[in-house]
């Protein structure tokens, strides 16, 4: 009798091990953000980002074990709002390590959303490999009455487990839709419906547990733009506001402070008010790369319209706007500063 319970047991361990053997092995790399953030009351918008260890979130999504098997990793602990080129290099990197490890299946990356669109735009042109990479946040602290973090997670999971998520390149998903990195924006200040994709439109939603896609994103993933293994930091490049009665001073000060680039949030398709022409002018001249980019959210900043950039050396954004501009100018600065092929990058978008 005893033998036999010992055998029952020993079949059930045995059947356990062999179910969670073919559950996907998802790794979530954890930053902070409101998703892990924490209030003194559920009904107020007062907390601070960042506050709840990655264990204490995966904890209160129970049903995740259901789908994967999970390990958290806390890399920073950070309202996205102090993300930076360090963090940003760190978390390429160790997804590369992930990339080619064989006990990964999928990444999640929890995330802030005030700066998720730039970070996963990072990663998409920085990270190898066809395993998804999927980023999430929340826009209600985990604390709060309705909080968007637990199914938004859950729904990343979902996401990253999916055979269809494979090569899509990095996702972003919130509020049960799926997003391409080159795409996604933040549309809202504080709905939990604050991401979409203006230009393109999301790739797809998740719903009952399931990630249906709809569209493919137009640059697929697996190959990277830029390699990060050997680059340490990144060079300096700015974003100047335009806006009627614009001062040159920012971009002057942009020269004086030897910045390599310098994005200008231009008015309409990427105009240049005449205060601040002439000082563009000037960056360009001692070498500055100066791409012009727009503050209106959807539509490209096309080549040579009212402007003429062959004249002036100056580089259209196509369909990024001034923020991933600064993204992409950075890591197009790593290899080269020649205006012609810069801009070839941007003409990808
Ligand atoms: N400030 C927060 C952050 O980006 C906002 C959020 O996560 O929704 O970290």
């Amino acid at each position: 009798m005893k033998s036999l319970r010992i055998l029952m047991l020993a079949l059930f361990a045995l059947f356990a091990v062999t179910l969670s053997a073919q559950k996907p092995n998802v790794y979530v790399l954890a930053t902070g953000g409101t998703i892990a953030g924490s209030g003194t009351s559920s009904v107020s918008t007062n907390y601070t980002a960042g506050q709840v260890a990655i264990g204490t979130l995966l904890d209160a999504v129970p049903q995740i074990k259901d789908i994967a098997n999970v390990v958290g990793e806390q890399v920073v602990r950070i309202g996205s709002q102090d993300m930076d080129d360090a963090t940003w290099l760190l978390l390429a990197k160790r997804i590369n390590e992930l990339q080619a490890s064989d006990s990964v299946d999928a990444v999640v990356v929890t995330h802030g959303t005030d700066t998720m669109e730039e970070t996963a735009f990072f990663l998409n042109l920085t990270v190898g490999g066809t395993k998804p990479v999927v980023m999430v946040g929340a826009m209600r602290p985990s604390t709060a009455l309705s909080a968007d973090g637990p199914l938004n997670l859950y729904n990343a999971v979902v996401t990253a487990v999916s055979p269809a998520s494979v090569g899509k390149g990095v996702l972003v998903v919130m509020n049960g839709r799926i997003y391409g990195a080159d795409g996604v924006v933040k549309m809202h200040t504080t709905n939990v419906d604050a991401f979409g994709a203006p230009n393109s439109g999301a790739l797809g939603y998740v719903l009952n547990g399931k990630a249906v896609y709809e569209a493919s994103p137009k640059r697929p993933g697996g190959r990277p733009m830029f390699n990060v293994s050997g680059v340490d930091e990144l060079p300096k490049v700015g974003i100047a506001y335009g806006h009627a009665g614009v001062s040159p001073d920012v971009v002057e000060s942009m020269i004086k402070n030897r910045y390599r680039g310098i994005v200008y949030a231009g008015v309409g398709n990427g105009n240049i008010h005449k205060n601040l022409f002439a000082a563009l002018e000037e960056a360009r001249r001692k070498g500055i790369i100066v791409v012009r980019s727009s503050r209106i959210v959807s539509g490209p900043t096309s080549l040579e319209n009212e402007v003429d950039d062959e004249h002036y050396q100056f580089v259209a954004s196509q369909l990024l706007g001034p923020a991933k501009a600064r993204v992409l100018l950075m890591l197009a600065l790593t290899q080269t500063d020649d205006w012609r092929k810069i801009q070839s990058y941007f003409n990808l978008f």
